[in-house]
């Protein structure tokens, strides 16, 4: 029988505590990578769902006040202009600017293992984490997809246009699978701004990427992705195992 921690074990191995993701990488990166709450600007893009900021919460409380990336779903819709005014504002510390990126999309797991669960404090029975990407998925399932921008609905016409491009043609993803699509949308477009804006000669960086999953109780859980630092132009993995 389903659980949370059977569709944790199937589709979020190496999973941990939010709180633990982000002291365990924290401590990593100040003691052995060189960065510090004074010389870094820490960067964080979650859903805009508030189950979604325990993240920039757990990172403002380790690292000082953050630069927002948040949308929709957690995808980056910041663009160049948006991201630029995060490379402005880092302090410069020997010469060099050091920045965090902790991204992510976010879904919700019931005790009984059911997907895109999760409740709301003051309300009673269940709700849906991620609305933006249940959305998506109700219109996919309903084989009416609106995929014009609408003035009105700016960011979840990004969305859709933007999330499309990872799916394969003619399948009907799952939360799970469309969550997993966030996700490789949000890792690939911050590869993109980071390779636009930052230069290995006077920046460091490391990105922090995962899903972030909303347990029963809505005790927040992280899976770590890509996680990585970039340090005088050497990449190195973040391992928190
Ligand atoms: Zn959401």
């Amino acid at each position: 029988m389903a659980s949370f921690e059977s569709v944790m074990a199937e589709h979020y191995p190496g999973a941990l505590l939010e709180a633990d993701f982000v002291d365990r990488s924290s401590r990593l990166l100040e003691e052995e990578r060189g960065f510090s709450m004074d010389n870094t600007l820490a960067c964080v893009g979650v859903c805009r769902d508030e189950l979604g900021s325990s993240l920039p919460h757990a990172v403002q409380a380790r690292w000082g006040w953050t630069f927002s990336l948040s949308t929709l779903a957690g995808l980056l819709f910041l663009g160049r202009t948006g991201f630029a005014a995060a490379r402005r504002h880092a302090p410069i510390a020997g010469g060099r600017e050091r920045y965090l990126f902790f991204v992510a999309p976010h879904i919700g797991i019931g005790a009984g293992g059911e997907i895109g669960v999760c409740s709301r404090i003051g309300r009673p029975g269940t709700s849906q984490a991620c609305g933006a990407l249940c959305a998506f998925l109700g219109e996919l399932e309903g084989g009416r997809l609106e995929l014009a921008t609408d003035p009105g609905d700016i960011e979840h016409s990004l969305l859709k246009q933007r999330l499309l491009r990872e799916l394969p043609f003619g399948r009907l993803p799952s939360l799970i699978d469309l969550t997993r699509a966030a996700y490789r949308a949000i890792t690939g477009d911050l590869e993109t701004l980071i390779g636009q804006a930052l230069d290995p000669a006077e920046n460091d960086w490391a990105v922090l990427a995962g899903i972030q999953i909303h347990a029963p109780g809505n005790e927040p859980w992280f899976w770590p992705g890509a996680c990585y630092s970039e340090v005088r132009g050497r990449r190195q993995e973040i391992s928190l195992a």
